[in-house]
């Protein structure tokens, strides 16, 4: 299976400033002061062995969306946040106009997680399917709302693909186009859900939206069970621990000491740091990485964890 992530902001898009760009320009000039670099390939391997991964690189722009991939003819794809849209893309340039069929699989249905949706360009072109599966009642009427007047010029019954909604029931196991999907109920205004995903003998948690109260063991017990043994992790970690147990209490999301207890609990291989907090610039975001990776170390008994933290591009082979 591949993972590859198109959205990893949580709440809404954010997109790198000039101020910032410049400044990662800026600070990778004053490391390299004194070096020179004969060819692009040279400078190109420099930046990547050397300079911190803040200043290569940008975390999730997109709200969330992320496609698992089986080698099926269909798509898998974990929410529509604005991440959709390169989606899209991506779908037309791989299917060269045949007709696709799209997967979708709805954690919930606030607006970070469906934005990206009305501009999910398969969703226009007739022959295309989406199947838009779901725990929530509401899942279809948000959908249809998000297009109506006067939010949005396209209604959702103007769309040419047929779109098809799948009411999911939570811990039951479906099979959908060869991939294993279970959900899982999670702690979140309006409720969200968890996806277990098992194909060929690996499997992938998507766990995003979710607020744990790991002293609640029985609550922390039933996490790791869902969490047992995956090979990776997607898991809301939009806070720092401190803020989580205080200032935003009850906000509805977890942090990246979390991530690493539940996974610990879990016997989890790869955690990967998703629904990053738009507030946080990548300085900051590496910082929690780096917090994580240490707190990992530090608490490790006999069995290793890897953590990673989420960008728009990354892909995870395994
Ligand atoms: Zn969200
Ligand atoms: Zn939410």
């Amino acid at each position: 299976m591949r993972v590859r992530f198109w959205g990893t902001r949580g709440s809404i898009p954010v997109a790198l400033t000039s101020a910032d760009v410049r400044d990662k320009l800026v600070q990778a000039l004053l490391h390299a002061s004194g070096r020179t670099f004969n060819s692009y390939e040279e400078a190109h391997a420099y930046a990547t062995a050397e300079l911190d991964f803040s200043l290569t690189h940008t975390f999730g722009g997109h709200t969330p969306c992320v496609e698992l991939e089986t080698g099926s003819d269909s798509y898998f794809v974990c929410d529509m946040g604005s991440g959709a849209r390169p989606f899209g893309q991506h779908v037309f340039a791989k299917q060269a106009r045949r007709p696709s069929t799209v997967n979708v699989f709805m954690s919930h249905v606030h607006w970070d997680h469906i934005m990206g949706f009305p501009f999910f360009g398969p969703a226009y072109v007739p022959g295309h399917k989406i199947r838009i599966h779901g725990c929530h009642d509401v899942l279809e009427q948000a959908f249809r709302l998000q297009q109506s007047p006067p939010c949005f010029p396209v209604g959702f019954d103007q769309l040419g693909a047929t779109i098809e909604f799948v009411k999911l029931e939570p811990d039951r196991t479906v099979e959908v186009d060869g991939l294993k999907v279970t959900p899982h109920l999670q702690l979140h205004s309006g409720d969200s859900f968890g996806f277990r995903f098992e194909h060929d003998g690996k499997s992938v948690i998507y766990s995003t939206d979710s607020e744990h109260k790991l002293e609640n063991r029985a609550e922390a017990e039933n996490f790791a069970e869902f969490f047992r043994n995956a090979d990776v992790v997607i898991f809301d970690a939009m806070y720092a621990l401190a803020e989580a147990i205080s200032v935003k209490a009850d906000w509805g999301h977890s942090s990246n000491i979390v991530g690493v207890e539940l996974c610990q609990m879990a016997r989890a291989k790869h955690l990967v740091l998703f629904h990053h907090e738009p507030a946080n610039n990548d300085a900051t975001l590496e910082g929690l990485l780096k917090e994580a990776r240490r707190f990992e170390e530090l608490t490790r008994g006999d069995h290793a964890l890897k953590v990673s933290a989420a960008y728009d591009g990354l892909e995870i082979d395994l």
